[in-house]
C-alpha cells in the first residue's frame, strides 16, 4: 500500500533520505526507528507530501505521488490534486496540533465536513464513535486546554482517523508525553493496529515495537539500514549500527 523505488530528499546540498527502497501492505505496522537527524520525520513528510521528493517515485494506496500519468508521459499534479492525494494518508506528530479554538468533537468534524463534505449529521456520530474508540467520550465537549497531553493525543489520532485515511503515519506520538500518560496513548495504537489499519510509526518506544510492529526499519544517514521482524531487528540485529543504537536506546 507504500511504496517506495530509489527515493531522495534533498535540502539544498544535504541530503536527508538517499535511496529509499521500501514495500508495506496494506493491515501491515512498521515501526522506523533511528537515531536523531537519520530521515525519520522527513520520510513521513514525504508518505504525507508535506515534502516533495527530489529524486525516485512514492506510491500510496495503488497512486503515484505528485504525479499524473498520460500515455507514458507524467505530468506534475495541481496543488487541489496533491491536497486530495493527501487525504490518503493521516499523520499525528508529537506535538498534538489541535485546533485550540474548537471543541475535541468540532475538532473531529471541521474536516469530514468541510473537506470531503459530509453531512454535519453523519460526521458528528462518526466523531462521537471515534472518540469513544479512543476513550474520550466524556470530553466530546472539551476544548484542548482542558484535556491532558495524552487525552489531546489521543483527540488528535481520532481527528486524523476521521479523514477516513488509508495509512496512519505517527511520528513519535508519545515523546511529549509525561511518562505516566504514554500508555493511554500507545494503548489506542495497539487497538488501531488491531482493527487491521496500516500504521508506520516513528518510535523510541521499543516495547511497542517489539509487540504490535510486524516490522521494524532502521535507518540511519538516510538510509533504510536494517529491516525485518521485531525479534530479528531487536533482538538479533545483523549491523552494527542497529545494534549500537539498541543498546543506547535501552
Ligand atoms: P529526530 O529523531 O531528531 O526527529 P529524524 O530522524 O526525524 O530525527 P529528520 O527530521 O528527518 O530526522 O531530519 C533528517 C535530516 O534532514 C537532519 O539532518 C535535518 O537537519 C535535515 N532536515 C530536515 N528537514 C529539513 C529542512 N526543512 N531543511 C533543511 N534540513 C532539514
Ligand atoms: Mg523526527
Amino acid at each position: 500500500i507504500v511504496h517506495a523505488i530509489g527515493a531522495k530528499k534533498s535540502f539544498g546540498t544535504f541530503q536527508a533520505l538517499h535511496d529509499i527502497n521500501l514495500s508495506i501492505e496494506r493491515s501491515e505496522v512498521v515501526c522506523l526507528i533511528g537515531p536523531s537527524g537519520s530521515g525519520k520525520s522527513t520520510l513521513l513528510r514525504c508518505i504525507n507530501q508535506l515534502e516533495s521528493l527530489s529524486d525516485g517515485a512514492l506510491w500510496v494506496n495503488g497512486e503515484l505521488l505528485g504525479f499524473r500519468r498520460e500515455g507514458n508521459k507524467l505530468y506534475e499534479l495541481k496543488d487541489s490534486e496533491i491536497a486530495r492525494q493527501r487525504l490518503s494518508t493521516g499523520m499525528v506528530f508529537q506535538r498534538f496540533n489541535l485546533f485550540s479554538h474548537k471543541t475535541a468533537l468540532e475538532n473531529l468534524t471541521e474536516g469530514p465536513t468541510q473537506i470531503l463534505k459530509i453531512p454535519a449529521r453523519t460526521a458528528r456520530e462518526e466523531a462521537l464513535n471515534l472518540l469513544e474508540r479512543v476513550g474520550l467520550a466524556n470530553k466530546c465537549d472539551a476544548y484542548p486546554v482542558e484535556l491532558s497531553g495524552g487525552q489531546q493525543q489521543r483527540v488528535a489520532i481520532a481527528r486524523a482517523l476521521a479523514m477516513k485515511p488509508a495509512v496512519m503515519l505517527f511520528d513519535e506520538p508519545t515523546s511529549a508525553l509525561d511518562p505516566e500518560l504514554v500508555g493511554e496513548v500507545l494503548a489506542v495504537m495497539r487497538n488501531l493496529a488491531k482493527t487491521g489499519m496500516t500504521m508506520i510509526v516513528v518510535t523510541h518506544e521499543l516495547g511497542f515495537a517489539r509487540e504490535v510492529a510486524n516490522r521494524v526499519f532502521f535507518m540511519d544517514h538516510g538510509q533504510i539500514v536494517e529491516t525485518g521482524t521485531p525479534s530479528q531487528v531487536l533482538v538479533k540485529p545483523t549491523q552494527e549500527r542497529t545494534r549500537d543504537f539498541i543498546s543506547a536506546v535501552l
